[in-house]
Order: C-alpha cells, then sequence, then structure tokens
C-alpha cells in the first residue's frame, strides 16, 4: 500500500478511532463506495443516511452496494447541508468525499457554501468522540473548497476538536487531501 493513498489512511483511521458504531452518515453518497465501507467496516446493522443531490447518483449506488446491505440505509436525494432533518441520533462518523461524480457531468459537484453549511451541522450533531472526514479533491474549482473549510476548521476549538490534515507534500500540488476531525467530550 502506497504512503499517499488517502483512501486508506482514512479507513485506518476510521477503523483506529471507532469500533462498534450505531449511526453514520455519507454524505455524498455518489457511486456508494464510502457507504459501502461503513458497512462492511462495522456490519450491517449500523444505521447509514447516504446523502447525493443526484438522482443518478442513488440509482449507481444502489445498483453498488449489496441489496443485504439497503434495509439499514437511507437513501436521501437531498442536499448534505439539510441532513440534521434527517438524522435522527447522533452519528459516529460523517463522512465527505467532495468533487463531482466520476465519469458524469462536472458542472453539477459540491461547492464551499453548501459543504461548509453541512460541516457546521455535522459538528454539531455528531456524537463525543466521533469522527468527520473529509476527502477534498481540489483540481475541480482551483482549490476554493479546500480552502475555505480549512479556514473553518482550522479555528474550530481546540478544546472540544482534534483536527488533522494529510497533505502529500512531493506531489503534483492538485493531489487529494484529506481532513480529520475528532469531536471531544469536553476533553482538553
Ligand atoms: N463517495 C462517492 C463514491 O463513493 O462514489 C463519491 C462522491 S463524488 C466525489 C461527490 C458527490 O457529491 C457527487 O455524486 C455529487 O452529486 C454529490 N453532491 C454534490 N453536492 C452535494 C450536496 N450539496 N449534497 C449531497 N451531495 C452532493
Amino acid at each position: 500500500m502506497k504512503i499517499n493513498n488517502l483512501i486508506e489512511i482514512q479507513k485506518l483511521v476510521i477503523k483506529s478511532y471507532l469500533s462498534d458504531i450505531k449511526i453514520a452518515v455519507d454524505a455524498t453518497l455518489g457511486n456508494g463506495n464510502d457507504t459501502n465501507m461503513i458497512i462492511e467496516t462495522f456490519g450491517k446493522d449500523v444505521k447509514v443516511y447516504s446523502f447525493d443531490i443526484q438522482e443518478k447518483a442513488i440509482i449507481s449506488a444502489k445498483e453498488n452496494i449489496k441489496n443485504e446491505y439497503h434495509k439499514n440505509i437511507d437513501f436521501i436525494n437531498d442536499s448534505h447541508e439539510y441532513m440534521d432533518k434527517y438524522v435522527k441520533g447522533s452519528p459516529d462518523l460523517v463522512m465527505f468525499n467532495l468533487g463531482y461524480l466520476p465519469k458524469s457531468d462536472h458542472v453539477i459537484k459540491t461547492n464551499p457554501y453548501t459543504t461548509l453549511h453541512a460541516m457546521e451541522k455535522a459538528i454539531e450533531i455528531l456524537k463525543p468522540n466521533g469522527l468527520i472526514s473529509i476527502m477534498f479533491y481540489i483540481g475541480h474549482d482551483n482549490a476554493r473548497e479546500y480552502k475555505t473549510l480549512l479556514e473553518y476548521v482550522r479555528i474550530l476549538d481546540a478544546r472540544n476538536f482534534k483536527a488533522i490534515h494529510v497533505n502529500p507534500i512531493n506531489q503534483d500540488e492538485n493531489a487529494p487531501k484529506l481532513v480529520i476531525i475528532q469531536k471531544g467530550d469536553n476533553l482538553n
């Protein structure tokens, strides 16, 4: 495994820091890889709320995710900025995988403003000790979304949130970046 494979690093961190989770949010369902990873890692009993604004993505994800996993997934054709209206209880994990749906219309993609609103909601509803993972693909908008979100994360109250930033430093400047936030339970 290559050290700059951020998907693998993300998985390692999620598996190492979370166990026995009950509720997860996939804020950008796309083709369903993250929802699938959550269920394969934590089991079919996890309730997963999976959002995408494109019906096409929901259809594709339903095809890609085994039918036996569908029972506890809510496929939600709405923007992740409204996650608080749909998610019942506090999620242990919220995943964002930003950008556009692979092999699809590049005009429909995540944008800094709605993603920021969704992040605020995720921060609010996340369970103590839970994680928010954000994978940035930055070439599509000259890194606007990445820079906006990074500023937001940088000023989160360090007493209640710990955040790391994984940034491949000798790769193309447009290489993906990963940010993972852990919510404390009033720990210092
Ligand atoms: N995680 C996905 C997978 O495993 O295939 C890839 C996600 S793709 C990079 C980003 C997805 O976010 C696209 O499918 C896009 O339609 C969706 N999206 C864009 N804006 C959104 C929003 N405001 N709320 C929810 N989904 C959004």
